[in-house]
């Protein structure tokens, strides 16, 4: 794991600007609420970029055509949270933790219409709790998903800029 101070924001973008386009063949758009002041973290970039990508990809699987993924990063006292919310088909109350186990799949018809293996949670679970950071879903069956992600910072960023 190679640490480094990241502007967190601008990482969430590039991210996001990387789905745009395959996004856009699904007529699915995102709505970004993620402030322009720059945000420092210490992560691993390419551990958080791989958790980000299986999460924005589950929201596109699951979404229908013309849905809204809305990506949402906000600055708490002692963690930065990140949101990914779709208006896909949700996950029943029951299989919102276990999600995150490993090869585990909502139901076998939705796993036989959309690939995967069942382990991009299970992963991203590892990947946060190495950062000291929380994941876990919220969801409505039949309305959407959320997937929360807090990773810890401090709030007082003076002087640790790297620019
Ligand atoms: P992989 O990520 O390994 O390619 P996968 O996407 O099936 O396969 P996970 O990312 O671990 O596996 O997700 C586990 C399961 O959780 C999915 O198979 C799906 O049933 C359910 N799931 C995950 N995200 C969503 C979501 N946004 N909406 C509805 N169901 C979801
Ligand atoms: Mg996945």
């Amino acid at each position: 794991f190679s640490f480094q101070l990241i502007n967190m924001g601008s990482l969430l973008n590039d991210i996001i600007d990387r789905f745009e386009m395959i996004a856009l063949d699904k007529k699915i758009r995102f709505n970004r609420k993620i402030a322009n002041t720059p945000v420092y973290v210490r992560v691993a970039p390419d551990k958080l970029t791989q958790v980000l990508d299986n999460i924005i990809s589950n929201a596109m699987k699951y979404s229908p055509e013309g849905g809204d993924i809305k990506i949402q990063m906000l600055q708490k006292n002692e963690h930065l949270q990140i949101s990914i919310s779709d208006q896909g088909m949700g996950i029943p109350r029951e299989s919102q933790t276990k999600i995150f186990d490993r090869f585990y799949r909502v139901d076998k018809a939705r796993a036989r219409s959309v690939g995967g293996t069942g382990l991009g949670l299970a992963i991203a679970k590892e990947l946060i709790h190495v950062h000291n950071g929380e994941i876990w879903a919220e969801s409505e069956y039949g309305a959407g998903t959320t997937i929360y992600i807090t990773l810890p910072y401090s709030n007082d960023q003076e002087g640790e800029h790297e620019l």
